[in-house]
């Protein structure tokens, strides 16, 4: 058809795989006239059925290893999303925690003001007891003088 000089190929699928023939140059978009001439007498029948059955192996072992990226890509895209919930979910509890420690900062430092606040008082008193003591016993020691 292509009027061109046919050249030496091997096939390459289903039972004639590996049979050497002489067939059409041209490649491009699929239209070629095909073999022209076998090099290679037809294989052996069980040989064929071996072929076939390899061909079909090796087709399942294709499509398992498309079914296995897409099971990939699935479980990936899924731990992904996971991942990211567990990220909001990690940040809503910051947030959280965030809000809990400031409040807890902010009991604890009105916790040490009012227990200041008791310990001036505490030694206030005792300041107000011991001058009153004090003034006590100088009103003894007057009233004693007087007496002499
Ligand atoms: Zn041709």
């Amino acid at each position: 058809m292509h009027q061109l000089r046919p050249i030496k190929r091997v096939a390459f699928e289903g039972p004639v795989t590996g049979r050497r023939f002489y067939g059409c140059p041209v490649q491009e978009n699929g239209v070629n006239c095909g073999v022209v001439e076998w090099v290679d007498g037809p294989w052996p029948t069980v040989l064929q059925r071996c072929l076939c059955k390899l061909w079909e192996m090796f087709h399942e072992q294709n499509f398992g290893r498309v079914q296995d990226k897409q099971k990939f890509e699935k479980e990936l895209a899924r731990l992904k999303s996971e991942h990211e919930r567990e990220l909001a979910k990690l940040r809503t509890e910051n947030d959280k925690l965030c809000i809990e420690y400031t409040k807890l900062v902010d009991d604890v430092s009105k916790m040490f003001d009012w227990q200041d606040g008791r310990v001036d008082k505490k030694v206030y008193q005792k300041q107000v007891e011991e001058e009153e003591l004090e003034k006590k016993k100088k009103e003894l020691e007057e009233k004693a003088m007087l007496e002499v």
